[in-house]
Order: C-alpha cells, then structure tokens, then sequence
C-alpha cells in the first residue's frame, strides 16, 4: 500500500529549481498552484509563461486513481494500448457498486457476490498491469488516497471528478475521464488547457457550529454551480490556518460542484499532522524541507488582487451554517428561519425521512467524531431520533478507529444505520424504495456532496439537502429541515425543553489510528503470467473495439437527435444508479444514452422523434435506428452541458450509437474533454440564441469540416422541415492533437498507432 516515498523526494528535488525557473519566465511571485503546475510541466523547466484559461499544456502527474465504475472503462482501454505495466504509480478502490441496504456486513457480502465479475477483472487486470488494488469495503477512493497518497505538491490525475478532494493535502489533484487516465497510464503527457486561479482569502476562525463545509456550501452560493469552471481555486489566509486537512480536503472535494478544475491549500501545520496521524512522517520531513515552495509566495497573499483572475473574501468568524439544495448544491439556504421561508414558499417538505453522512465528502474520522457529539447529546438529553440516519465511513482504517473509540456505538445507540465504507446512497446504491420512479415527496439532509434530482434514491421527488455532517446529524435528530440547533429548542422524551450545545470533536484520533486489514492488495512485480478474464457472454464486461472516423461526408445530411432543453449533467447523459452495472459494457450501457436528458420539444425526457419514420421512441433506440441506416446523429444542448462527473461514459455512448456532434451553449471542461477523446465533435454556438433556431425535424450540413482546423469556427447549415435553412457558426477548443484524434477516431487510435510506430 506503502507510497512511493522515493518519487515523493524525486519531485520536491526538482521543485526549488523549477519554481525559481517558472518564477523567472512569469515574471512574478508565483501562486501555489502555479508553482505545482509549474514543477510538473512534462518537458522539464518552464521555457515560457502560459496564458491562462488559453494555453493547452503538457503534464507529468504523478499519481493516477480510479474507481470501480470508471477503473472498468479505463483499464478495458489501457489493455488495448499494448504496454506490459502502468507506467505512473496507479490505484484501483472498489467503493461505486456497493448498494447500501441491510447494513455494512451483509451488504458487503451481496455486493462481492453480485458484482464478483467486475472486482475479480479489476483485480487481475490490477496485478498484471502493476497496479495497487483496494478491495470492497476497503473504502471511499478520496478517502484512501487522502489517507495514502495524496502529498504537498503533488499532482494526480483520477477517473472521478471528486479527485480534488486531495486538495486538501496540498496537491493539485484532477479529475478526468478515464480516457485521459490511460494516456498518463501508458506513458503519455497529460494535456490541460492552463487553468485561471480563483483566489479565495479565508480571514476569522471557523468554530461552533460552523464546519468546512459551510465554507464550501458559501463558495458555492457566490460563484454558483459553473463559476469555477476553467479555473484552480487557491484557498489562503489566517483561516485556512484554522482548518483541519480533512476539512480542507471538503472544501477541495466540492469544487467540483463549482465546475473548478481543482482547488488546493498551502501546506500548513494541519497537514502536517495529518501526514504523521497517517503514519506517514517521511513525507512530513521531506515537505518540511521545500516549505516555501509548498505554498504561494508571500507577496501573493499579501496582494492577491494582483495574482488571481478572481478574488472572494470570506470571514469564517462570521460565516454561519448552511443548507443547499434541494437539487442543486449552489442553492444556499441559512439553517432554520431562513429555511423555513423558503421551504414554505417553494412547497418543500419540512419533514426530513433521512440524515445520511459520509460520502468522500465528509467522511473521515473528525467529521464523524463531530456528528457523534450530537447524537450522543440526543441520548443524554432523552432527544427521540425523528428520522433515519445512515452512515458510512470513508475508510476501513476511519471505521475501524471510529469503532475502537466507541463513535460508531453513539450512531448505533441513535439505532443508525451504519453502512459500508463505500460510496453507497451518494451515488444512487441505496435500496431505499422498491419503485423509486413512484415514490412520495419528501425531503434528505445528507453531508455528500451532490444533490441533483434522483442522485441518492432515484426518486424524482426526493428533495435533497446538502449540509455539514453535525447539521446533518442535528437536523435528522430534530427531523425538520428548518430546524436551528443554535436556537431551537427540541421536546425530550420527558416532555422538557432541551437545546444541543455546540458539536465537539477530534481532529485526529486521539489513540491514534489503527486497522487491522485496510484492503489493500499490492501487484505482482511480475505480472506478465496473469490472465485477465471477460467472458464474452458477459453482460458487464465488453472488450472494446477501436472506433472508426467520422467521415467528412457523413455529417452532410446528419439528423438531430436530441435538443436537450436546460439542465443537462453527467448523470443525465449516462444514468448511475442501477446502470452502475454496466460500466464495463459499452453497448449494454448505451441503453442508458441521454435517457435522463428533457427534449425541449414536449419537454419529456427519454422521448425523441425518428425523422426517418416520424416515430417518437426513446433515445437510445432512435439513435440505434439513425446509425442502422447509416445515419450520423446530432445532440444539442444548453449551458454548462455535461456537468457533473468524469465518465467517458457519457461521450463513449452517444459516440457508440453514432452521433456525430454535440453542439452545445457551453460544456463543463471534462466533458468536453471526453467528447474529444473518442472523436467526436464537441463544438459550441457562436451565437448562444442559435439554439433557439434548433427545430425538431432538422438536418445538419457540416459545410466546412474538411477545414477543421485549431480557432477557425465551423459553419453548419441548418435545414428545417420546410425546406428554410439557418447557417449558423460554432466554435470549438480543438488543437492539433485533438483535431486528430478527431481524425484518427479516438486518442486511443492515436496512441496505439504511436506504440505500434
Ligand atoms: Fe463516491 Fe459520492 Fe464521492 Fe463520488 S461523490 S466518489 S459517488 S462518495
């Protein structure tokens, strides 16, 4: 399990010299993660200062993690690149496909027998191809790898958007699609457009019961759900100081929620105590020695105006508990009046049936320490539970130490459910209703991290609030969602009034942390004798075939799939939930192609007219029927198209089933990236009202593609059922290597052709 304390000092060995060098080519004092992106440039020493927001770059990460659902694509695509070994230090967690129902033991036992196909090919494939592997129940991927791997400094890629939650620790962590894992996999550079910094100046102490996540949740609230996109969000100030590295590592992990590419904190004593809690003390020596090059120069901090894009101020002493949602996490609400005005005008439910915490966001040993000082306040004050509550720890060695240190007993005592270390209700794998799609109206407090609708349970009308893991434990006690545990007074079995006092809690274990088998298995260091097993009648696993180009003559005549109409992320796209078991399959999964997106014409979702036949079906069938006749397809959609997670899943179905292109008012980054990766055009309006011009029976006519080169805009005719036509131009972000991906039909066509060469 042990990281590589060798590559550690290998990279803060070359960092005073390149930061100096980088400093020099800037031209100024140099931000935190200017320095990390900087030192981790894949040429070496920086010859040029980048642009911002403009330049594509490339890196050398050092770190690469994947989760079950998305290791299963990613690997099945490393396979087909022809190298023997990984060539960047890479993990594998099984935390997605564990459903949360009957409690952690038996769940854990369902989940290895009925995805025993998935973990036995991630875990052979893991020991040929030098891989370190997390087994079931072993726990929630940024939990590990915060625990494990994550450094000061660092630089990881992981095929999981909520890889930013090793910000906490300093890094400059990413999350990408698993398409971009396998180039870092086989040896390749790993290229971003060079982000902006979003500077946010923390001042005042965090302290009652105002936690890390509050700061998010307000982050949040003022950038809103896109306003990070494109951009690294650099924390500093006295109060990141007052931040323990696990709440650090909250606040990076909802970046995602604010579309940032990533966000990350100077190294700092709290770090450091984490790093020796987590009995890495090496690590903690040698980030001692490169302090100065672990954080952002002092005249940056000292002036941040002049360094960052953007600046936000937040005074933690002032900043008080919050509540977002219900369905999106940038809808801030304060706890208990606030709320109760709001909930009152939009009709959501003041009841709360469930209080869940855990997820990668708020799971570690502190946060469920905090959550417990209010449960155990619910037993000493005679407080009868009102609704549900569920936990599941984010890792063995959390729940382990959480059980020895009697935390786990508080929940149980509260008769808490206490799931699997794993990902459970945060990704849909809860077994809450059996007809989801039927269920009633009601309202959930959880400390996760997202909360678009059906996210948790599948249920359309489930009002999901994210909150800190002690609001979430005082609000699921109390079972309102207006309630104050600051002010209002709760009704005891005795019939008194009694109040919570603030949460308490520790950083770190105060015995220590301790496991007795974290679930790791090392590779082999020889791997090259292991079979790696898929069986071709297997309805989880698929080996895939390469994709063919998109012919410039094909997008002539092509037909409009879908027009999806507002919202339209990830999980729209590419269903989880019960799809989750498909990941490894590509074709099995492309039944889930856009199902969730609402046509803007009839505004249903999953029902799209066939212009061949003048049938209305599903999605996926009607793009199965358009690609039967040879027929290249056209999805269009609005802003921030693609929000949400890293599968390439999401750009490998509407690919698989033909589309052609994705035209869009704009795309959240790693999607975007994804469309390019499997050859597909992810272009966007050059005129945002041209998507009103979209009409149900159109035809595209890509009139220019045979010039697709780098910041030359495309022009697409438009031809109507009347026989009217719009020429329209969109834009793209394609540079050369893109453009011929695009050509050669993937990146991975790209690169195989560059081993075989
Ligand atoms: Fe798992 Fe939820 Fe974290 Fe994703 S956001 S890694 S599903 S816990």
């Amino acid at each position: 399990m042990a990281f590589d304390i060798d590559m550690i000092k290998a990279v803060y060995s070359n960092m005073a010299e390149r930061v100096n060098v980088a400093r020099g080519v800037v031209g100024k004092p140099l931000t935190l993660a200017e320095k990390i992106l900087y030192a981790h440039l894949w040429d070496g020493n920086a010859e040029k200062a980048f642009v911002r927001g403009k330049d594509y770059v490339d890196f050398a990460p050092d770190r690469i993690a994947c989760q079950d659902a998305t290791a299963q694509m990613a690997l099945l695509q490393f396979m087909q690149a022809g190298k023997p070994k990984v060539a960047v230090p890479t993990t594998v967690h099984c935390d997605h496909l564990i459903q949360a129902k009957n409690g952690a033991s038996a769940d854990l036992k369902s989940a290895n027998t009925t995805s025993a196909e998935v973990f036995d090919f991630l875990e052979s494939v893991s020991n040929k191809y030098g891989i370190g592997f997390w087994k079931p129940g072993a726990g929630i991927i940024h939990q590990v790898v915060l625990e494990n791997y994550a450094f000061p400094g660092g630089m990881m890629i992981g095929t999981d958007s909520h890889t930013v939650n090793a910000g906490g620790l300093g890094m400059v962590a990413i999350g990408v699609g698993g398409a971009d894992a396998v180039d870092v996999m086989a040896g390749m550079a790993w290229e971003l457009k060079f982000p902006k910094l979003i500077g946010v100046k923390l001042t005042g102490t965090i302290s009652g019961w105002t936690a890390p996540k509050d700061v998010i949740l307000k982050v949040a609230e003022i950038l809103t759900a896109k306003g990070g996109t494109g951009a690294i969000v650099e924390y500093f100030g006295p109060g990141a100081l007052s931040l323990s590295c696990t709440g650090k590592g909250t606040i990076c992990n909802m970046g995602a929620e604010i579309g940032a590419t990533t966000s990350t904190f100077g190294y700092d004593d709290a770090m450091e105590r984490y790093l020796r809690a987590t009995d890495r003390a090496d690590i903690a020596d040698a980030a001692n020695k490169v302090k100065e090059h672990l954080t952002g120069d002092a005249e940056v901090y000292a002036n941040p105006e002049d360094y960052f894009d953007e600046l936000i101020e937040i005074n933690l002493s002032e900043l008080t508990p919050l509540l977002n949602g219900p369905f999106t996490p940038d809808l801030s609400t304060k706890v208990g009046v606030d709320m109760n005005k709001k909930a009152t005008e939009n009709d959501w439910p003041i009841a709360v049936e469930w209080g869940l915490i855990g997820s990668c966001t708020n799971s570690s040993y502190e946060d469920l320490s905090r959550a417990s000082s209010i449960a155990q306040q619910a037993i000493d004050k005679g407080i009868k539970m009102k609704s549900e509550l569920g936990i599941n720890p984010g890792s063995e060695q959390v729940r382990y130490t959480a059980e020895r240190d009697g935390i786990l007993g508080i929940f149980e005592n509260l008769d808490a459910k206490i799931f699997t270390n794993a990902c459970g209700p945060c990704i849909g794998q809860w077994a809450r209703y059996s007809d989801p799609k039927n269920a009633p109206k009601n309202s959930i407090v959880h400390s996760f991290n997202r909360n678009f609708a059906k996210r948790a349970d599948g249920n359309p009308n489930t009002h999901a609030f994210v909150a800190s893991p002690e609001i979430t434990a005082a609000i699921a006690i109390s079972g309102r969602l207006d309630f104050n545990p600051m002010t209002d007074k709760l009704i005891n079995k005795n019939g008194e009034e009694v109040m919570f006092d603030e949460p308490t809690g520790w950083e770190l274990p105060p015995k220590g942390f301790e496991v007795k088998d974290a679930g790791f298995l090392a590779p082999d260091e020889d791997g090259s004798g292991v079979e790696v097993k898929v069986s071709p009648d297997s309805e989880r696993l698929q080996l895939l075939e390469p994709f063919t180009p998109i012919k410039d003559e094909s997008l002539i005549g092509s037909k409009l799939l879908i027009k999806a109409f507002g919202k339209c992320t990830t999980d729209h796209i590419s269903m989880a939930g019960p799809w989750l078991r498909f990941r490894g399959h590509l074709d099995n999964i492309s039944n889930n192609c856009l199902i969730g997106a609402v046509n803007a014409f009839g505004k249903k979702t999953n029902f799209v007219k066939n212009q061949l036949t003048g049938e209305f079906g599903g999605v996926p069938d009607t793009a199965r029927a358009y690609k039967a006749a040879g027929v290249r397809s056209i999805v269009v959609g609005d802003h921030n198209y693609g929000e949400g997670s890293s599968r390439e899943h999401a750009a490998m179905e509407p690919r698989h089933l033909g589309v052609a292109a994705v035209i869009v008012k704009s795309f959240a980054r790693i999607h975007e990236t994804n469309l390019k990766k499997q050859g597909m055009l992810g272009l966007t309006f050059a005129n945002e009202s041209d998507y009103d011009l979209i009409q149900e029976d159109d035809t595209f006519n890509f009139i220019d593609i045979s010039e697709f080169t780098p910041d030359k805009q495309l022009t697409i005719e438009v031809v109507h059922a009347d026989g009217s036509k719009d020429v329209i131009l969109v834009n793209h972000t394609y540079n050369d290597a893109q453009i011929e991906w695009y050509r050669e039909g993937s990146a991975l066509n790209v690169i195989k052709m560059e081993n075989a060469g």
